[in-house]
């Protein structure tokens, strides 16, 4: 007997995440390996939050489902109504939650490409007709997003900054693009790299909630606040449209421990600003550590970088893992000529570079 999926669940690859640590040290016999791959925090996560987790109290009990006492510091810090949010295991989880919610094999939506592989990964699951639009010059092509809407049209994608290239689409041009999107086309706003941005002009998405009640912003607390491994994010919109996403979420998806570190994590802003110079500063460090070695970093406003480093990132990824460093090859993200390096602490950068450049050596050796 042969158990029969939907058609599209057979032909689904599982996705691919950075390689763990523990994973390449036995692999490969090293005694140190660092991890450059996944877009974590690479400074931990707040001080107040790790004194939470230790007296982390009931796991016999159900979390809050409703998350109450996060649902009110949520909505106290971006000033929104508690109704305004949705909570997610993760954003990942948000973003499932939306395609089931919206998409069916009678509609499409629309994305970048190369973008965030699980837009993709979930509106194929639901049979939904996918249109990508290349990205120009690594930034989303809004215009031409813009242009393949129809009535079937569900849900246009926006991630900001993008992931994989870490480029960013700015207020005018966003502002532009809303104004063409109908106003029963879902748009989402992708901001799990929001508290990285240093670009004056990057959209107040927040703002724009009030005159979009077809907007949805998406955030984390897997990146700049440090917490990717208790899996919560969030969703922030109409209240209206949030109220009919809610009973499709699993009643207690969030769990306990994460709601609580996330209170305490946003209570935190110092860390907040401290991990955000922090990443400025390694930032151009590498950025022009790259260039001298000619090589190109995509502008990047979050705390990755999308090098071109000329040749298959394949060859740079394996010379590095050899090196006990952990980057991304570009090869499965759509950018076949490059590597995608999270920004380290300021010890790791120092390693991953000393790593890059004796590669280069024996290149050119
Ligand atoms: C990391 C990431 C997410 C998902 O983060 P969660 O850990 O699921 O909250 C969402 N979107 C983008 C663009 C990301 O890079």
């Amino acid at each position: 007997m042969k158990l029969k999926m939907k058609p599209v669940v057979d032909d689904l690859k599982p996705y691919e995440p950075g390689k763990p640590i523990e994973v390449v040290k036995e692999e490969l016999g090293l005694d140190s390996v660092i991890k450059m791959a996944s877009n974590e925090n690479p400074h931990g996560s707040s001080q107040v939050v790790q004194k939470q987790l230790e007296q982390a109290g009931t796991p016999n009990l159900y979390p809050d489902g409703h998350a109450r006492e996060l649902r009110q510091a949520v909505a106290h810090y971006l000033q929104v109504e508690d109704g305004q949010l949705l909570f997610g295991a993760g954003s990942d989880e948000v973003i499932l939650l939306l395609c089931r919610a919206m998409l069916s094999a009678q509609t499409n939506t629309v994305m970048a490409t190369p973008t965030f592989s699980q837009y993709k990964q979930n509106a194929a699951v639901e049979g939904a007709r996918i249109i990508e639009v290349p990205l120009k010059d690594g930034v989303h092509d809004l215009d031409a997003m813009a242009d393949c809407i129809d009535d079937d049209t569900r849900i246009m994608w926006v991630c900001n900054p993008n992931n994989p290239s870490g480029t960013y689409v700015d207020a005018s041009d966003f502002s532009a693009f809303m104004k063409r999107v109908p106003s029963d086309v879902l748009v989402v706003m992708d901001e799990a790299y929001g508290e990285y941005v240093e670009a004056d002009d990057y959209p107040n998405s927040l703002e724009m909630l009030n005159t979009y009640e077809n907007l949805l912003i998406l955030r984390t607390f897997s990146k700049m606040y440090g917490l990717a491994g208790l899996r919560i994010g969030y969703a922030v919109g109409a209240e209206s449209f949030i109220s009919k996403l809610e009973p499709l979420r699993p009643p207690f998806n969030t769990t306990t421990l994460a709601q609580k570190a996330a209170i305490a994590a946003l209570d935190d802003q110092g860390f907040v600003h401290d991990c955000r110079e922090k990443n400025l500063r390694e930032k151009k460090k590498l950025e022009v550590f790259f260039k001298d070695n000619r090589c190109f970093p995509y502008p990047s406003e979050a705390n990755f970088l999308l090098v071109d480093v000329g040749i298959n990132g394949d060859r740079v990824f394996d010379a590095l893992l050899h090196r006990g460093i952990i980057v991304r090859s570009g090869e499965a993200l759509g950018f076949p000529n490059c590597i995608r390096v999270s920004i380290g602490t300021e010890k790791e950068n120092e390693q991953f570079m000393a790593s890059f450049a004796e590669w280069i050596q024996a290149q050119n050796g």
